[in-house]
C-alpha cells in the first residue's frame, strides 16, 4: 500500500495519527500552519485516561515514555468554598495511573519524535473528487493532491467544509486563562492552596480552577456564564491585562482573598469563549476526506477532547495500515466508530458543563462526588 496521505494539523489528533502510521511503516505528510514547533505557547496540562489517551500512546509505542514524563500526583483534586473552606481534598494512591497529567508541550515533543512535520503550511481549502484525488489549497497559493486528506485542524477546521456544513456555536460559557510561574518560590501560599493537582471553587454561574503544570507553573481559569460579547458590553480591551484583571476581580467580588490572589498575580489573560459542534455531529461519507478530534466533534473541555483525538488518530492509522488496498472502506468503518464514541462523550461533557458552571454550586460538587472515589 503506498497511498498519498496528508493530515492537516499537528495537535494531539494529527500527531498521534502520523506517529502510529509511521510505526506501521507508512509515510504521511503532516501539514501544520504554525511556522515552528515552539512558535506559540503549547497550553496547559492534559490528563490522559487509561482507556483513551494512554491506549493511543500504547498503540504508538510511547506508553513507557509517557509514564516517565507524566505526573500521577497531578490527579489530586481539591474543592474549596468561596470563603476558602476546604470542602473536598482527594489524593491519588501512589500507584494510581488512571489519569496522570502531562504538559501539552511535553506530549507534543513525545509524539513528534522522528516525524517530519511540514511547518508553515496553512491550508485554506480542500477540494475532493478531482481527477487526481483530493486537492489541498494553501495560503501561499500552492496546491497538492492526495488520495486521503485527514482534517485534524481543530475547532475552526478548514477541512471540515469539504464534508459538513456544521459550524461551532457558543456555549454561553467563557474561560479567561492566566498563569503563575515559579509558584513554589514566588507564591508559596498559592502553591499550597493549589496542591499537586487541581483546585476548584464553584460559585453561582462562575468558577475558579487552578491546575499545577510541571516546573512550578500554575494555570488558572476564571469560568463564567456570559454573553459572547460580554467584554464589549463592559467596553473592556481584552489586550489590556490590568483591565481584564480588574474586571475579573469585580466578577468574583466577595470571594476569599487567597483565592483572588490567583487573579491578582496572573501574568497575562487569554480569552477563551467555549464553542462546540452539535452533539452527534456526523456527515455523509466523502471519499478521500475525513476528520479527527476537535475538527469532528468539538465539545466542552472536560478532560475528553485530547484523549478522544489521540485514540481516533491511533485507530484510524491502524485501520489504514491493515486495510491493504481498500482505503475508503477503512475510513468509512473508522468514521462510524468515531461518531458513536464521540456522541457519548459530547453528551457527558455537555451535561457536565451545565452542572459545573451553574446557578447551583452544589451541582458541581455532586459531579465531583460522582466521578471521584471517596
Ligand atoms: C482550556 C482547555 C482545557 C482542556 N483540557 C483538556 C484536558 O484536560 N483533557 C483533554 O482530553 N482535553 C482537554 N481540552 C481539549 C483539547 O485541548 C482538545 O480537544 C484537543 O487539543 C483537540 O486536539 P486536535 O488535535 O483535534 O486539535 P488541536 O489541538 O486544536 O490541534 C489542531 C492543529 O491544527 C493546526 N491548524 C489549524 N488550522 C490549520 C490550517 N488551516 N492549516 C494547517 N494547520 C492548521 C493548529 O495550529 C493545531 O496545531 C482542553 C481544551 C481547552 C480549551
Amino acid at each position: 500500500m503506498r497511498h498519498r496521505i496528508a493530515v492537516v494539523g499537528s495537535g494531539p489528533a494529527g500527531l498521534t495519527f502520523a506517529r502510529v502510521l509511521h510505526r506501521h511503516g507508512h509515510s504521511v505528510a503532516v501539514m501544520e500552519r504554525d511556522p515552528a514547533p515552539h512558535a506559540r505557547p503549547p497550553g496547559g496540562t492534559l490528563d490522559l485516561h487509561e482507556g483513551l489517551g494512554q491506549l493511543a500512546l500504547e498503540k504508538a509505542g510511547l506508553l513507557a515514555e509517557f509514564q516517565v514524563l507524566s505526573r500521577p500526583e497531578g490527579q489530586a483534586m481539591r474543592i474549596l468554598d468561596t470563603d476558602g473552606t476546604v470542602l473536598r481534598d482527594w489524593h491519588p494512591d501512589p500507584d494510581e495511573r488512571a489519569n496522570p497529567e502531562i504538559d501539552r508541550g511535553q506530549l507534543r515533543d513525545l509524539l513528534l519524535g522522528p516525524l517530519d512535520v511540514q511547518w508553515g503550511r496553512d491550508v485554506t481549502e480542500v477540494t475532493p473528487g478531482t481527477g487526481d484525488g483530493v486537492l489541498l489549497h494553501f495560503a501561499d497559493g500552492r496546491q497538492e493532491s492526495f488520495d486521503l486528506v485527514i482534517g485534524a485542524d481543530g475547532a475552526w477546521s478548514r477541512v471540515r467544509p469539504a464534508v459538513s456544513t456544521a459550524t461551532p456555536h457558543y456555549t454561553g460559557v467563557t474561560y479567561v486563562e492566566t498563569f503563575l510561574n515559579d509558584v513554589d518560590t514566588r507564591h508559596p501560599d498559592l502553591a499550597r492552596l493549589v496542591g499537586d493537582g487541581s483546585m476548584a471553587v464553584y460559585g453561582v454561574n462562575r468558577a475558579l480552577v487552578a491546575q499545577r503544570n510541571s516546573g512550578g507553573h500554575v494555570r488558572v481559569y476564571a469560568k463564567f456564564r456570559a454573553p459572547r460579547d460580554w467584554h464589549e458590553e463592559l467596553n473592556l480591551d481584552l489586550a489590556d491585562a490590568d483591565a481584564v484583571r480588574s474586571s475579573l476581580l469585580a466578577r468574583f467580588d466577595g470571594w476569599a482573598a487567597p483565592l483572588l490572589d490567583l487573579l491578582h498575580h496572573g501574568d497575562a489573560f487569554v480569552h477563551r469563549p467555549l464553542y462546540v459542534l452539535p452533539v452527534s455531529h456526523t456527515w455523509t461519507h466523502v471519499p478521500g476526506v475525513t476528520l479527527l478530534g476537535d475538527a469532528a466533534h468539538l465539545m466542552p473541555p472536560l478532560g475528553a477532547g485530547a484523549n478522544l483525538a489521540m485514540l481516533e488518530g491511533a485507530e484510524l492509522a491502524e485501520s489504514i495500515a491493515s486495510s491493504r488496498e481498500n482505503l475508503d472502506e477503512a475510513v468509512r468503518a473508522f468514521e462510524e466508530r468515531m461518531w458513536a464514541r464521540a456522541a457519548r462523550w459530547a453528551k457527558i461533557t455537555t451535561a457536565g458543563l451545565e452542572r459545573l458552571v451553574s446557578a447551583d454550586p452544589a451541582e458541581a460538587i455532586a459531579v465531583f462526588d460522582q466521578v471521584q472515589p471517596s
